[in-house]
């Protein structure tokens, strides 16, 4: 059996720099805006992937698992992710994707995916829905061999509390952390280990995404940090986006030399400056924003892109 140690990591959790951002960008309203920068840890398997797999993947590896099944859609950064991780501890690694159409012409995201090694499995749109369903996991899992399977996004106990180890690097001096939120496994994961007098913002890039309070609010502790979800900046819905973002997007990169990705980090950035033009914090807030990675996702645009 394999045998795994902290020495085996991939990833070197020390690269994760926080970088201040430039004054003028927010215009001296609060007391510090800085970037904890996560996307530095790996060109794939960055940002808050790597802390949502470590503690599944350690699991797998300890147990004896060969293969890790996991679930996501066309465009997930999850899926490919979980299929570099995979790779690098050699494991087998299997993708079950949503939509059958999404076989017919694979995105440059299923294409790493197939790079790394990882099989994909594509199911109507319907099926999909089961995806936390005992049953058809159980059916999907038969057909590999020892198979050990992460739910989408990563979003089950190790995630959390892999993504609970984000906190480690976060100094106390922070007011403010402000974090994308997708499954809301890392924030969730965060907020149970945040020390009680930092507040927690959550920025969801999609329509009415304030559902996911309630997701939320099952796995956070009884006491705890403050915590609040914004779904004002969804700017068109999840994975869409309006030229009013791309040109945030370049601006931040020549005031900040700071790549954001155009699904997660951009549309919080943009939602992080209104609110403090709106003046929604006060002038001695420290704001430490989590660059969560998924770069890779900027691929589609990257002719609009002056990164
Ligand atoms: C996946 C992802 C998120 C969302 O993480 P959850 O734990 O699902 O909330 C945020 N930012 C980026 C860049 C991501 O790739």
């Amino acid at each position: 059996m394999r045998t795994t140690c902290a020495s085996m990591d991939i990833i070197d959790e020390q690269q994760a720099v926080i970088q201040p951002l430039d004054a003028g960008w927010y215009e001296g309203r609060v007391a510090a805006v800085d970037m904890l920068r996560l996307d530095l840890l790996h060109a794939v398997i960055s940002g808050n992937k790597w802390f949502k797999l470590k503690k599944n993947v350690a699991y797998a590896l300890t147990n004896g698992y060969q293969t890790i099944l996991t679930f996501g859609g066309a465009y997930s950064n999850h899926l490919v992710a979980t299929a570099a991780a995979a790779k690098a501890y050699r494991l087998q690694s299997v993708g079950i994707v949503r939509g059958l159409h999404a076989a017919d012409a694979l995105t440059n995201t299923l294409q790493e995916c197939i790079a790394y090694g990882m099989r994909l499995h594509f199911e109507t749109r319907t099926n999909y829905e089961r995806k936390n369903d005992a049953g058809f996991q159980r059916q999907l899992s038969e057909q590999y061999v020892r198979t050990f399977v992460i739910p989408e996004g990563g979003a089950n106990q190790l995630g959390r509390e892999g993504a609970g180890e984000i906190a480690k690097l976060i100094p106390e001096s922070y007011t403010h952390i402000c974090l994308p939120v997708g499954t809301a496994t890392t924030f969730t994961g965060l907020r149970n280990a945040m020390p009680l007098q930092q507040v927690l913002y959550g920025f969801a890039p999609m329509k009415q995404g304030r559902y996911l309070e309630k997701e939320i609010e099952e796995h956070v502790n009884a006491s705890g940090p403050v915590w609040q979800l914004f779904d004002d900046w969804h700017l068109g819905g999840f994975g869409k986006h309006s030229p009013s973002l791309v040109h945030f997007m370049n601006e931040f990169y020549e005031i900040n030399q700071v790549p954001l990705d155009i699904v997660y980090t951009a549309k919080m950035m943009y939602g992080v400056k209104e609110m403090i033009v709106r003046g929604r914090f006060d002038s001695t807030s420290r704001i430490l924003c989590i660059h969560t990675g998924g770069l890779q996702g900027n691929s589609s645009i990257t002719r609009q892109l002056c990164f």
